[in-house]
């Protein structure tokens, strides 16, 4: 019997819920281990609290002495919660997040006057050794070290015993080794350029903050199990295993009620979301079996991704109490749904204005055409970079896939909204009579609200959708940082809105138009612009391949592909006119993004290699023995008549005989394939081999080793199955 899955499975026999703490009423308890609002006020002398809230709001430097006082308290506060380390707490490039913790305790060298130790100079800057991070090659060039700087947008907490210190990640010669720097820096370029737009409508207006509410899916499987899995534990995903023989058919798992053990997880969880002041909201069950969701109130953006980032650590820990593991894989199961990560976004006034939800002026209205609009243009200028942000191994598998938004990017608005766009589109060229005016005012702006509110058709096959007061980027991956999606949705709105002031101003200043003429004349150019990225059909749909490709959309179904676009002449002029990255920056992730394919590519060709041959190919072989004797046992008995007899197990050891050299032969082949790709010294025509002839062979392998899962005794089998894994919660 195989006891490496039996095991596993007795294992899991015993678990009960494990007992959750009661905490107090979440209201009462959220963000008590956040250096929030409140915390300061207590902790903070008046102008340390007033430095701290005007770079949070205006963006203004904290000068050193203040940063001194601001260290006091923040030691203070913490010293309080029974903290005992501290860490700067970054995302470097390699999509996860960093920490390196050192201890407030320090003695003078002969052991004596320990103190508690934490200033200003340890809060601002720290010098993690910063070598085994991916650069790109960025420090290659000339230093090799890199600093971390406090971000004090995104407020200090505690894990654990640790005081945590948000920050930034960049080199010595300055260029940004993280994912957070150029999040900063493409908020502050939409921010100005999206407060420009404001101004027209609202003179009041300071500040634009952009918002993201995130939904993170992800599966939980049993720890034991997961263990037993090789290649769930080194690839996140399994490479082989057939279809349980329930599957999601029965759809019975959406929406149903949570199960008892994994419903605890999520209590403790959310405690500890509360906690650490991540407003998460909302928690049920996915379409595949043991899926699962959670989503959150939406956040200003930058600290929306820290807590994704946060989130997707804690979930992990909290996990292992609870003796799970939980999948973030876009694709962890073949048959059933993979996971996601919607990214609602929208722009929201300090003046309290959310800009992309209609309001109940013709005015207002105007002013949300108008960032609505400019969104759609974007999307439609800069398509391929929207799918390049997005693109990585794991994500290859649900674009495209027919579960999941396709790799065709384009919008989806509604039919009502579909509508007010036409008749927008027939507004005269130049100045409007008064009768227009009013009309558009009265027939067109002004009767928006009351249109949109039933506006509840939802296309969940769309990549990027309006859904009433937030476009909701659908197409990013579960295991993705949100940095990255969202950098390039906040660069390319900014760069649009940019362009659209440019626009009007001078159709104002030299057509001698009004405001709102001048901006009905540029919406109505750019409606007639965009068409081509606005599809409200099925986007599962091959007809919609086809049309696409009339349509001159792109359709990069594979990451290396797909990333071609962040290099483009295109998207590095974006990048440095906004200053949100110079070239080197983006070409740094380009090349560490191909690197990234080409290396997970390598690890599951070289793990199914391996479970193929050591575990499916052995057990196959024991199998195949035990019918041999009893071929042979039948024949001693029987003599001549033996074939009659024991015809099905002489058709069973030939077929076993067949799938054995099925998964030999792919095996050798494949790995002649990535001898091949090893030897290509060029980082592009590499991750293409990868893609293009070793990773086509991850099929075939897994069908011969899928198809011997089913003839073996179920006994012998030392891989714990689909239906074990899905199904034991
Ligand atoms: P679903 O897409 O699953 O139907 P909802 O539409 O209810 O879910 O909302 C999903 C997410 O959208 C939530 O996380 C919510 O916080 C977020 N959201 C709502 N309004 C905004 C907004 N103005 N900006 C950004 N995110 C938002
Ligand atoms: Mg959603």
């Amino acid at each position: 019997m195989s006891t490496f899955r039996f095991n596993a499975l007795k294992e899991t026999a015993g678990r009960k819920p494990v007992v959750v703490e009661k905490l107090e009423k979440k209201s009462i308890i959220f963000g008590s281990n956040v250096f929030n609002d409140k915390s300061m006020r207590q902790f903070l002398t008046p102008d340390a609290y007033k430095a701290v809230q005007n770079a949070i709001q205006l963006g203004t430097k904290i000068d050193r002495n203040i940063a001194e006082y601001v260290a006091m308290g923040m030691k203070e506060w913490a010293l309080n919660k029974g903290v005992t380390h501290y860490t700067h707490w970054f995302q470097p490039l390699t999509g996860t997040t960093a920490e390196k913790h050192d201890a407030f305790f320090e003695t003078s060298f002969d052991g004596s006057d320990p103190v508690e130790k934490f200033g200003g100079s340890q809060l601002v800057q720290q010098e993690p050794d910063a070598s085994s991070f991916p650069n790109g090659g960025i420090r290659n060039t000339f230093e090799a070290r890199g600093y971390t700087a406090w971000d004090p947008t995104s407020p200090a907490f505690i894990y654990g015993t640790t005081l945590c210190i948000p920050t930034i990640f960049v080199s010595y010669t300055g260029e940004a080794l993280d994912n957070k720097t150029p999040l900063l820096k493409a908020l502050q370029a939409i921010d100005h350029a999206a407060t420009e737009v404001a101004k027209y409508f609202d003179k009041n207006v300071k500040k634009i903050t952009p918002t993201l509410g995130w939904e993170q899916e992800y599966f939980l499987v049993d720890r034991a199990l997961a263990n037993a899995r090789p290649d769930l534990l080194a690839t996140g995903r399994t490479l082989l295993g057939h279809t349980a023989a329930k599957g999601q058919q029965l759809d019975d798992h959406y929406f149903g009620s949570i199960p008892s053990r994994v419903l605890t997880y999520m209590r403790d969880l959310e405690n500890e979301c509360m906690l650490l002041g991540i407003p998460v909201k909302t928690r049920h069950n996915e379409v595949a079996p043991s899926q699962f969701e959670l989503a959150p109130i939406f956040e200003e953006t930058n600290l929306a991704v820290d807590h994704n980032s946060l989130l997707m650590d804690v979930m992990q820990k909290v996990a292992e109490r609870h003796d799970y593991k939980v999948l973030f894989h876009e694709k962890p199961f073949k048959g059933v749904n993979g996971s996601g990560k919607h990214n609602n976004w929208s722009l929201a006034t300090d003046t309290g204005v959310n800009l992309l939800s209609p309001g109940k002026t013709p005015m207002s209205n105007l002013q949300f055409l108008t960032f609505f609009i400019n969104t759609i243009k974007a999307v439609h200028d800069y398509e391929e970079l929207m799918r390049a942000s997005i693109a990585s191994a794991s994500n290859d598998h649900r674009l495209g896939a027919n579960e999941a938004p396709p790799a065709i990017i384009s919008v989806f608005i509604g039919q009502q909204l579909t509508k007010v766009l036409a008749e927008l589109e027939g507004v005269t060229k130049g100045k409007l009579s008064p009768e227009e005016k009013t009309d558009l005012k009265l027939n067109v702006v002004g009767k928006l609200p009351d249109v949109l509110l039933d506006n509840t058709d939802r296309n969940r096959t769309s990549p990027f959708a309006f859904t009433g007061n937030k476009f909701e980027f659908r197409a990013v991956g579960s295991t993705a940082n949100c940095a990255t999606s969202m950098t390039t949705l906040n660069a390319i709105v900014a760069k649009q809105l940019r362009d659209f002031k440019k626009e009007v101003d001078t159709l104002i200043d030299t057509k001698e138009l009004k405001k709102d003429e001048a901006i009905f004349n540029v919406l109505r150019e750019y409606i007639k612009q965009t068409k081509n990225i606005l599809f409200e059909g099925d986007g599962y749909s091959e007809a919609w391949e086809k049309e696409a490709k009339k349509r001159g959309l792109s359709n990069h179904k594979t990451t290396p592909e797909a990333l071609k676009a962040k290099v483009s002449k295109k998207a590095i002029e974006l990048f440095e006119e906004l200053e949100i990255m110079n070239h080197v920056e983006v070409e740094a992730r380009y090349e560490i993004e191909l690197e990234e394919y080409t290396k997970k590519i390598q690890i599951e060709g070289r793990v199914l290699g391996d479970i193929a041959r050591n575990h499916v190919v052995p057990t196959a072989i024991r199998y195949q023995n035990t019918l041999i004797e009893n071929v042979k046992g039948l024949k001693e008995i029987f003599g001549k008549e033996f074939e009659k007899i024991g015809k099905e197990q002489i058709t069973l050891i030939k077929e076993i005989s067949e799938h054995i050299e099925g998964i030999n032969t792919k095996v050798e082949a494949m790995i002649e394939e990535r001898k091949k790709a090893n030897n290509i010294s060029d980082a592009v025509k590499m991750a293409e081999a990868y893609c293009n002839k070793v990773k086509p062979y991850f099929e075939e392998i897994r069908y011969h080793a899928d198809k011997l899962e089913l003839l073996i005794d179920d006994e012998m089998w030392t891989l714990v199955k689909y239906r074990e894994l899905l199904f034991v919660r």
